[in-house]
């Protein structure tokens, strides 16, 4: 891959118990590049016996990697994180080039990736039990906290870096070991950090990546086999499902970071200058294919018609284009299904009565390129509305009172983040209060760190990642009840 200063992270391979595995004999699957439509790379199948092998590999290597010291594990991991930081801009050239965001939203994702592994590199030595008063004189009662075992993780393309960083970083550091499944769209990244944890000295079978699109053959073993102790799961609340049922079996312990519908309410009283910029944060980023990009922006009254007409006019000046040029904001979405979905909401809001303040249309440069969109005098009903667009349409919506925009905020199953913009403090904590999510930005649009619990309630999703909540998703408490410590 010519622009790359290191060529060894281009890796079509599975990477199995430290091994490079470049050949299947299912044969192989083209992975394209979303901008151009040009084959990136020609990349192995695994089913079952790939996907055993790689689980199998990462059951052998727990039986070692658990028993090491904290210390030890937050070294290598930490030496993980530095090749990261040093390799970043080639690892957002890889991201750019198979999930076609552009570079300088690539380069943030890899800050945001490497991130995790830096704080949970620090977290692996804070792992701490506790002592409990117990009932008895003669008794003592300790919890330790020890690691789950086996974990698998599925991730989705829109961050192929963060989503498996976020998941395999605590992993690690807790003892456990991984199986990662990526998205079939975008496997290059979670080689290329495999790649890196080999160079870092991270024992083989610790860090195991499966390639390939027979997805469901792949996500039916992880979910189902004995030795997988633990499933975390990124992707759609529909697959999720699927995967809880599945992982129900065997009772393996489930962490769903799943979709959003991410409600973004302007207040009359906002700072209309931060307001703007935070719709055009919370709604384009990664070309408004994230999972708590603001789906509805829901305007009071006073301050739509301005606020509507300043939204539009810098939507239209966004650059669309590849996003490995210079300058552009807004890369292609991952493929034309994506851009027919965005398609299908819009038809419907026009037909329903809302009018399209700014682009509209399919990209003229093809392919699955759109035009960021306004559209204004959305209603609650329609499906745009209702449903996760997940493209670069921003829907607004006008209400009147706080009461009907916290109850037009929570009239959705999902409940991963809002946003809320207000001068009044009285205002925000009473509507951050009231709002059904796992999480509330205010006066912002950004609200991304791994400092803070990320995760969402109702259909969104079960547990917590990042901050220091995020380990205890790959730790198990076991208390141990001491008797007989009578005087001598
Ligand atoms: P997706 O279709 O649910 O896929 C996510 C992952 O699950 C991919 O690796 C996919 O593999 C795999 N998968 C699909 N069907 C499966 C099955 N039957 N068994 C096992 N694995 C299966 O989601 P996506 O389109 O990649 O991502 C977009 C969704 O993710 C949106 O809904 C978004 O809101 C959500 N998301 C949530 C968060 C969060 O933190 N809450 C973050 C990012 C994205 P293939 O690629 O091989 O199909």
């Amino acid at each position: 891959m010519d622009i790359l200063n290191d060529k060894g992270l281009w890796r079509p391979a599975a990477l199995i118990d430290g091994e490079w595995v470049t050949e299947t004999p299912h044969g192989s699957y083209e992975l394209l590049n979303p901008a151009t439509g040009a084959l990136l790379a020609r990349l192995p199948r695994c089913q079952e016996a790939e996907t055993t092998r790689a689980i199998e590999s990462a059951d052998a290597a727990f039986r070692s990697w658990r028993e090491t010291t904290a210390k030890h594990r937050a070294e290598l991991i930490n030496r993980w994180y530095q090749l990261m930081v040093e390799h970043k801009e080639d690892l957002a050239r890889i991201i750019t080039l198979e999930e076609g965001k552009p570079l300088t939203e690539a380069r943030g994702e890899m800050d945001y990736a490497s991130s995790f592994v830096q704080w949970f590199a620090e977290e692996a030595k804070r792992v701490r039990g506790d002592v409990i008063p117990a009932p008895k004189t003669t008794q003592r009662i300790v919890a330790l906290k020890q690691p789950v075992g086996v974990c698998a993780a599925i991730t989705p393309w829109n961050f192929p870096a963060a989503m498996i960083t976020r998941k395999a970083a605590p992993a690690l550091a807790a003892g456990c070991t991984v199986v990662v499944k990526p998205a079939s769209q975008t496997p290059m990244t979670a080689f290329a950090l495999g790649e890196l944890a080999i160079r870092a000295g991270i024992p083989r079978g610790v860090f195991n990546v499966i390639s390939g699109n027979d997805t469901r053959i792949i996500g039916g073993l992880l979910t189902s086999h004995r030795l997988v102790r633990k499933v975390t799961f990124t992707g759609s609340t529909e697959v999720g499902r699927v995967l809880l049922r599945q992982s129900a079996e065997t009772i393996k312990k489930c962490s769903m970071e799943l979709g959003g519908n991410a409600p973004l309410i302007v207040f009359d009283d906002a700072d209309l200058d931060l307001a703007v910029d935070g719709v055009m944060n919370a709604k384009y980023r990664n070309t408004g294919q994230s999972c708590i990009a603001a789906n509805r922006v829901l305007v009071q009254d006073g301050i739509y018609d301005a606020l509507a007409a300043r939204l539009a006019e810098r939507t239209r000046a966004l650059k669309v284009g590849n996003g490995l040029d210079e300058g552009v904001q807004i890369g292609p979405m991952i493929d034309v299904a994506a851009v027919a979905k965005v398609e299908a909401h819009l038809a419907d809001a026009v037909a329903g009565g809302a009018t399209v303040l700014a682009g509209g249309r399919r990209h003229a440069l093809g392919g699955a390129f759109f035009e960021p969109t306004v559209v204004a005098g959305v209603t609650r009903e329609m499906t745009i509305a209702r449903e996760e667009t997940f493209g670069p349409l921003m829907p607004l919506v006008r209400f009147q009172t706080d009461a009907e925009a916290i109850e037009m905020a929570n009239d959705s199953e999902f409940g991963l983040a809002s946003y809320l913009f207000s001068r009044d403090a009285a205002r925000v904590w009473r509507t951050a209060e009231a709002l059904e999510s796992g999480m509330v930005g205010i006066n912002t649009g950004l609200i991304s760190t791994e400092v803070a619990p990320f995760g969402g309630v109702k259909q969104s999703g079960l547990g917590r990642e990042g901050s220091h909540y995020g380990i205890d998703e790959y730790l198990e408490i076991k208390y141990m009840c001491w008797d007989g410590l009578g005087a001598a």
